[in-house]
């Protein structure tokens, strides 16, 4: 029924294995730079490791941790033994090198193919990977992913709407990945060229890489006629395949024979209660080249609480309610992206895409989104495109707790981008 046994390990079993695992990564971690130092300085040794709570022992690593001991500072193994070295994509600030032995993508497509399987892609689909290849890990290690699990795999990569088209027809393509953000302009171009989704040969979807709404994978679902699944990876833990949804779709699945899950108070660091949102930090456990303890991934989540209906044991995170980084103040208001995509996304007057925009008036700042607004409602009434901005105003305002500028914007007229979306200008530097 499932693609591996330990995916439905009772919990006891499940943490014995992960005891055992930890022990043995803060051993390899120790021959790592920065861990033989900062193991020394807290003095911790593997021996330090009883129980899983032990972990808290553990110094967290940061991406700062990482920046400052670029490029080789953090291999474990020589680095003649290393094959693959990919990168973050750089959204928070500059990259981070991540590097692979041939035994860590071994086991990294075989959690990509653990969790493809999960959501339903059988050796008999045809897999069009619609994701930039290069450094970015949403291109080839969703590649091996799906050749592992024995699908034909199409390396399409990001772009060019049309020849994906051309090709999901010709090969008939049973299942994609793609970012959520260029799923909803696909979308959207399928209606402009006035062709029937309903028509394609695709049935799943898997999307990721990018915080999006329940709002956004609905939208996903009906432009494209599929399902659509969350899937959640970052570079430093691999990539794609840490936590997936299953058929339910009701919260990822973290695999946690790989990585060890915490959840901490933003401000403390403390373990949140079980529900509560926090900052994810991850364990790997199965990295050779390049083990990392206690990562902070600054992505906020939650696990929920309870069984999934599905039998899997592993525990199941919430969908990323954005980074930590990506909270905006304004006028003493927290606010994240996310919300602002779920307001604009559950109007059906709102097209896919849209730009929230920082800048400063006097010594205010101030919060602009252009949304665009489909062509049906793209209207040349005045009053109406007038009543139509003040009734978007007013949803944010329901969600957000302040009113920010509306201006409406033509279908297509917003940047688009193939890869992750940039969702956010600020443009505070430049108004002063
Ligand atoms: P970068 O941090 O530069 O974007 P990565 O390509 O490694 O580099 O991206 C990992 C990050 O992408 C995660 O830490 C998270 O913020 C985001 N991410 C990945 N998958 C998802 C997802 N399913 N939902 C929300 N955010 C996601
Ligand atoms: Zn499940």
């Amino acid at each position: 029924m499932f693609y591996d046994d330990v995916e439905s390990l009772p919990r006891p079993q499940l943490e014995q294995l992960q005891l055992a695992r930890l022990k043995d990564v803060v051993a390899r971690a120790a021959a790592s730079p920065f861990y033989r130092k900062a193991f020394q300085q807290t003095g911790v040794t593997p021996d330090s490791i009883r129980s899983l709570e032990d972990v808290r022992k553990l110094p967290l690593t940061t991406k700062a941790d990482l920046r400052n001991h670029y490029p080789y500072g953090f291999l474990a193994k020589p680095k003649a033994e290393m094959v693959r070295l990919h990168a973050s994509s750089g959204t928070t600030g500059s990259p981070t090198a991540i590097f692979y032995t041939r035994e860590d993508l071994e086991s990294w497509a075989d959690l990509c193919a653990r969790s493809f399987y999960g959501v339903g892609v059988r050796p008999e689909d045809v897999f069009q990977n619609i994701a930039g290849y290069g450094l970015f890990t949403g291109g080839l290690g969703i590649h091996y992913g799906a050749e592992r699990l024995g699908c034909l795999t199409i390396p399409a990569g990001a772009g060019n709407t049309a020849r994906q088209i051309k090709l999901i027809r010709d090969f008939q393509v049973t299942a994609i990945h793609i970012i959520p953000s260029y799923a909803l302009y696909l979308g959207a171009w399928l209606v402009d060229h006035g062709l029937d989704p309903a028509e394609l040969p695709w049935r799943i979807a898997l999307i990721g890489a990018e915080p999006h709404t329940e709002e956004a994978r609905q939208r996903i679902q009906e432009l494209l006629q599929l399902k659509a699944y969350n899937s959640y990876g970052l570079s430093e833990m691999n990539g794609p395949g840490v936590a997936f949804e299953c058929a339910h779709q009701c919260g990822m699945h973290v695999w946690e024979d790989a990585y060890l899950v915490e959840i901490l108070t933003p401000d403390n660091h403390e373990p949140a209660p079980d529900g509560e949102v926090g900052e994810l930090v991850l364990t790997s456990f199965a990295r050779q080249g390049m083990p990392l303890i206690r990562y902070r991934t600054r992505d906020l989540t939650r696990i929920i609480p309870g069984d999934c209906p599905c039998g899997r044991t592993h525990r199941r995170i919430d969908r990323i309610k954005g980074r930590a980084d990506d909270m905006l103040i304004i006028k003493g208001v927290n606010i994240y992206p996310m919300q602002i995509e779920q307001a604009l996304l559950s109007m059906p007057e709102v097209a896919q895409n849209y730009v929230i925009e920082l800048f400063r008036e006097g010594y205010m700042d101030q919060l602009r989104v252009k949304v665009e607004i489909k062509n049906e409602f793209f209207v040349e009434d005045m009053r109406a495109l007038t009543a139509l901005q003040k009734r978007i105003a007013s949803r944010l305002r329901d969600e957000i707790l302040i009113t920010p500028r509306v201006e409406l914007a033509q279908h297509k007229s917003l940047p688009q981008s193939a890869g992750k979306a940039e969702r956010v200008r600020d443009l505070r530097e430049k108004d002063l």
